[in-house]
């Protein structure tokens, strides 16, 4: 039933986790939010202009030395895990892709709503250890999503299911939060299925300027994902930096993940707001994966940390994720 517990499953199979080296844990190759088909409007779907501007893009952090991709997209808003192999073939890029469904308010919830927890847990455990359809393509980790300052019955079932899917695989759980909250919930509802909180990623815990909530979430044991830089209409960068570095500085170091949640390729608008891609780099200029290793790590560096908590933050700290205790 288990993965096998020393490695980690990318798009193209299985690596040590070892081998992952510089990673960026929380971004999106190709998102399609639900409905996205239904816009008539919407700008046409082109299969090879997305591949080509995601070869680009990995291309990029390749030449960054970044080694590994975790794209913890949803399996409801527009999944692509073979798209996803290809492109990690085409640029030699590791990638990673997760099982587990969205949030209530912005995912499909028809099917799940109706299955009971043990069904769901059997579902994101065959997507894992069998593969996505008939794929072949496993997930290496499972995604967990809570909406805003409440968990909905609907997400805490979901939650549940993907607890126990990686209790029974040995795979790590990465997080969607909103605005900042419930991250102390989902750590509940995971160690409560007997899950480490070791082995969570509290995601978008950057949604909030509340270093006490960060603090908290790593006295607990999991990881504080200040994933979302770049994404300036939330926060500016500047509270990202000053946060972690306040994290870092409180002994916190081995408790930081790093990452933009950046969409390489659209399905669809984007936004309601934006109708092109270009539109939305327009208003949200770094909000793209390279900006960690341009413009944030010197941030980083000119606030005290040292090459060795960088190398924690960008590789032991995914490794150990990966790997477990
Ligand atoms: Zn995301």
């Amino acid at each position: 039933m288990t993965a096998d517990a020393r490695a980690v499953q990318t798009v193209t199979g299985r690596v040590r986790p070892e081998a992952l080296g510089r990673t960026l844990i929380h971004e999106h190759v190709l998102i399609g939010f639900p409905g996205w088909n239904l816009d008539a409007l919407a700008p046409r779907f082109d299969r090879g202009d997305a591949m080509a501007r995601a070869v680009d893009q990995m291309q990029r952090l390749r030449d960054l030395g970044v080694g590994t991709f975790v794209d913890p997209c949803p399996m409801d808003l527009g999944r692509d895990v073979e798209f996803l192999a290809e492109l990690s073939q085409k640029s030699e890029l590791q990638i990673v892709c997760t099982t587990g469904a969205y949030f209530e308010a912005e995912g499909i919830t028809h099917t799940f709503r109706h299955l009971p927890v043990e069904e769901i847990t059997a579902i994101y455990i065959k997507e894992i250890v069998e593969g996505i359809g008939d794929t072949g393509i496993r997930a290496g980790a499972v995604k967990i999503a809570t909406g805003a300052h409440h968990i909905s019955d609907y997400e805490r079932k979901l939650v549940q299911a993907g607890a126990r899917a990686a209790r029974e695989t040995g795979v790590p759980l990465i997080s969607h939060t909103q605005e900042g909250s419930c991250g102390h919930d989902q750590i509940d509802l995971v160690t409560g299925e007997g899950v480490a909180a070791d082995r969570l990623v509290v995601g978008h815990s950057d949604g909030v300027d509340d270093h006490e909530y960060h603090r908290s979430l790593a006295e607990r044991g999991a990881f504080v994902g200040f994933d979302r830089f770049g994404i300036t209409l939330i926060l500016p960068d500047e509270v990202r930096v000053k946060n972690v570095l306040k994290l870092a500085h409180a002994g916190h170091t081995r408790n930081i993940l790093l990452s933009h949640d950046s969409i390489v390729c659209w399905q669809g608008r984007p936004v309601p707001f934006a109708a092109r891609y270009e539109d939305v780099l327009a208003m949200l200029p770094d909000w793209r994966p390279t900006s960690i290793l341009t413009k944030i790590v010197p941030q980083l560096r000119a606030g005290g940390l040292t090459e060795a908590d960088i190398t924690t933050i960008l590789v032991d700290n995914p490794r150990r994720l990966f790997a477990g205790a």
